[in-house]
């Protein structure tokens, strides 16, 4: 919504897809304390604030579920259970989630002691005793942060010990607030209303007993919901997508942003600061892809100069087109072609090149090393 937000005020036409309910994740958070501006909300009024802010600068929102996008030719195609919309830029935004435990107790305790998330919850839990599920790094981390709040945190692993870091086990194991519960495994989180206990199982006795907690944090994992594109852009080998600084992913055009990029931090405050960055970067581009169609595909005949930003020697020479072309008094388009690979892909350019376009078609392309062929060619 932030990028739909930065969108519409930058003129774009914006498109929201969503399959569940506006707001995503925040929508199951009972409580939320840092986001900005806003001392305290519940996640369903941060999510209804967000929509109605995007509704306000006219933002479409289309209930639907994304099955797939794909490139067709230049076109990016979003494949919905409600039809087909091509689309001039993406901007995947498909959040990401918290593997389960499965077991009874867990979902209806949500937001009532049951949490995926420290940073969200750890300071609701101020003076309490809490139980941290797992054994990897997250767990064994987030276990240790948790410790500036709770007098006690139990860390549950169903091995004899942690799969983190030498590091993180060592500073865990040396906080006296930390307690492991080895060889164990819950099988019920119980409380009527809030969480008031845990029922654990011992996996190598078999033995079962009751651990009394206010909160419960699992932390067996997350997954980003990359469903609907998977395999067309740079992933990890978990599937969270890899973008640069401008949140451009591999694929010219295609954008992403907030909790299914592979990131450190997964927040509010930074899936709303990614979106703004993919909004501004979309809009730059549909910006620039407008701009070459109108002055390189749709004029009868144009002359246009395409290089590679990044090459010192390119770069001189579009100094030199940018030149001539003032001295002649003569429009001449300079295309960075390392911005824009697909035009130089579609008319089959290598570069640095002057290229005549005639109605739509490459009809001469003079390779070019020097000022003086520059000259030449444009003579
Ligand atoms: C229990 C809990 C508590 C949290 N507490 C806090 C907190 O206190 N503070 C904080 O800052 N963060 C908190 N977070 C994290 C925060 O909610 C996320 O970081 C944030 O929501 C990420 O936003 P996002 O837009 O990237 O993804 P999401 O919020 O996951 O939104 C993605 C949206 O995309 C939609 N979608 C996915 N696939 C499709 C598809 N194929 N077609 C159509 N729509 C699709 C989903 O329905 C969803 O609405 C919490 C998370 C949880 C689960």
């Amino acid at each position: 919504m932030s990028a739909a937000i930065y969108g519409r005020r930058a003129g774009l036409d914006v498109l929201l897809l969503e399959k569940g309910a506006t707001g995503g994740q925040i929508n199951i958070t009972d409580e939320i304390e840092n986001w900005p501006g806003v001392q305290h909300a519940t996640g369903p009024e941060l999510g209804d604030m967000l929509r109605d802010h995007a509704l306000k600068f006219k933002t479409e929102i289309r209930f639907c579920d994304v099955k797939k996008v794909e490139l067709r030719g230049d076109a990016k195609v979003i494949i919905t259970d409600k039809g087909d919309i091509e689309a001039e830029a993406v901007i995947l935004a498909t959040g990401a989630y918290f593997r389960r435990l499965g077991c009874p107790g867990e979902d209806s305790h949500i937001g009532q002691g049951v949490s995926y998330c420290a940073t969200c919850d750890g300071a609701f839990f101020e003076d309490l005793e809490v139980a941290v599920i797992g054994g990897g790094n997250t767990a064994v981390e987030e276990g240790a942060y948790l410790t500036k709040f709770a007098t006690k945190v139990y860390i549950i692993h169903r091995r004899d010990e942690f799969r983190a870091d030498r590091a993180a086990i060592e500073r865990a194991m040396s906080n006296p607030k930390i307690v492991p519960i080895w060889n164990s495994v819950v099988e019920s989180i119980e409380g009527n209303g809030p969480v008031d206990h845990l029922v654990l199982k011992n996996v190598k006795t078999n033995e079962v007993s009751n651990l009394e907690v206010s909160g419960v944090f699992v932390f067996v994992g997350q997954s980003p919901h990359d469903e609907c594109f998977k395999g067309l852009v740079k992933s990890s080998k978990a599937g969270w997508v890899i973008v640069n600084e401008h949140m451009e992913t591999s694929v010219e055009g295609i954008f992403a942003a907030g909790d299914v990029l592979d990131k450190h931090l997964r927040q509010v405050i930074t899936a709303a600061a990614d979106g703004a960055i993919a909004a501004m970067s979309a809009s730059a581009y549909v910006d620039e892809q407008i701009h070459l169609r109108s002055t390189l595909l749709e004029p009868e005949s144009v002359t246009a100069f395409f290089y590679s930003s990044p090459d010192a020697t390119q770069s001189h020479l579009s100094n030199e087109v940018e030149k001539l072309s003032k001295e002649k008094g003569k429009k001449i388009p300079i295309v960075d072609g390392y911005k824009n690979s697909r035009i130089v892909e579609k008319l089959k350019i290598e570069l640095p090149s002057v290229v005549e376009i005639k109605k739509g078609a490459v009809s001469k392309v003079t390779k070019v090393v020097t000022e003086a062929d520059i000259a030449k060619a444009l003579s």
